[in-house]
């Protein structure tokens, strides 16, 4: 095989996907600066701050920029938020009270959100043990969007948060466009306006030119070591939406009455500006990795889900990959074309918590920030391999290389 050429051939294959995606980083960057500019960011908001942090202008200037890019009327962005997952459970945690219930539009949720509500493991302090409880509904038309007659049908009267997952996660599913969430929503809110619609934004934010809270949904919630960080922020985690919901979620992050009032950080809050100045710009070069994967693989005649040139509404790229020698190869491949821990050897292991092995290749400057490129798969039959991020697309297409090489 032509690795040179294969490339060659992939990359003029995805010359007018490129160029559309351009068009939209374009649009989102100047979203970003309307933001910047109508906050009136200066250096001052970089200063770093001890304490309880009471007239923090860094982080409350952080937060209106955040709302204003998201149509939201208020934002909590926070680097003491550790992961998505701890954001997701805090957005769950302040608008389930007991006896409430939450309800998945989007079918099984994210692995680390089963454990949250209670669906997988005993955990302690999970929603379950909480007197809520759960139901899902799954998605529709083979997995392609919301079975929206399905979610009204189980609504119920103590239903308080619909769940809205984005991204396809680690399942094979398709993920969501903002505006395909727009009609769930409206019928959502038309019939009963006291329930809080809840988006896991994970992985979706700037590949389109809105956000789900663009189109009523009352909370999104993302990581800022995935795209909204643009690769730079070294840790934490927003939540941006309606002001009913974001009063009840900021009792929890702190303390009831104190809310966003209190946290400081002693670090400078530069890398969270610059990151998000970034984010449009990394989202598109994460984006134009995983195209350029997909459609390498198409050319080989294997499965890829999107296809190439299919809208996305994540960063994720599925490749069956059919074999497992084939799958650990190109995983060993991509780390050995990162930069850090280049010379690690990913094996299969028994990762806690998981049925099958798993393997993965990450190689980051932010620890385990997937917004960088990174690749995991299940060791189980059809050894499909999720592809995502990449700061630089020179570098998604030389770990590209570097893996189909690995396979040869
Ligand atoms: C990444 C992600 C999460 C949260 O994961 P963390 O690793 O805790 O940041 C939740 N949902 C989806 C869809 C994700 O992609």
């Amino acid at each position: 095989m032509d690795i040179q050429a294969l490339i060659a051939q992939a990359e003029r294959d995805c010359a007018s996907v490129f160029a559309a995606l351009e068009e939209t980083e374009i649009k989102n960057t100047r979203r970003v600066l309307d933001a910047f500019r109508a906050e009136d960011i200066a250096a001052r908001h970089f200063a770093p701050t001890t304490g309880y942090g009471y007239d923090d202008v860094g982080r409350d200037a952080l937060e209106r920029v955040f709302a204003r890019l998201f149509g939201a009327e208020s934002a909590i962005v926070r680097p003491s938020i550790a992961c998505g997952t701890a954001a997701l459970s805090l957005c769950l945690f302040g608008l389930l009270l007991p006896g409430d219930e939450l309800l998945s539009a989007t079918g099984t949720p994210y692995d680390t959100m089963e454990t949250v509500i209670g669906l997988s493991g005993n955990a302690p302090g999970n929603l379950k043990e909480m007197g809520v409880s759960y139901n899902q509904v799954e998605m529709a038309d083979n997995q392609t969007k919301i079975d929206v007659p399905g979610v009204l049908a189980a609504l119920k009267p103590n239903t308080k948060v619909v769940l809205i997952q984005r991204s396809r996660g680690y399942a094979w599913r398709a993920s969501l466009r903002p505006e395909e969430m727009k009609e769930v929503i409206e019928a959502v809110h038309a019939v009963r306006p006291d329930i809080f619609i809840m988006v896991d934004n994970c992985y979706g934010e700037f590949i389109c030119e809105t956000e789900p809270t663009h189109y009523g949904a009352d909370v999104c919630v993302g990581s800022l070591i995935k795209n909204a960080g643009g690769g730079l922020a070294p840790t934490g985690a927003y939540l941006a939406g309606a002001n009913r919901a974001i009063a009840r979620i900021e009792a929890r992050l702190t303390a009831p009455g104190l809310g966003r009032e209190v946290g400081s950080y002693a670090a400078s809050y530069q890398p969270f500006y610059q990151g998000l100045f970034m984010a449009p710009h990394t989202v598109t070069q994460a984006l134009k990795t995983a195209i350029l994967a997909a459609r390498t693989f198409e050319l080989l005649g294997m499965k890829t889900t999107p296809a190439y040139d299919a809208p996305r509404a994540d960063i994720i790229q599925a490749i069956e990959m059919g074999d497992p020698q084939k799958l650990i190869a190109f995983v060993q491949g991509i780390q050995a074309a990162s930069p850090i821990d280049a010379s690690a050897v990913p094996e299969p292991w028994d990762m806690p918590g998981y049925t099958d092995q798993v393997i993965m290749a990450a190689g980051t400057f932010v620890g385990g920030a997937s917004i960088e490129l990174s690749a995991d798969a299940p060791m189980r039959a059809p050894y499909t391999v999720y592809l995502q991020g990449g700061l630089t697309y020179a570098h998604g297409k030389i770990a590209l290389i570097s893996a189909l090489e690995k396979m040869a």
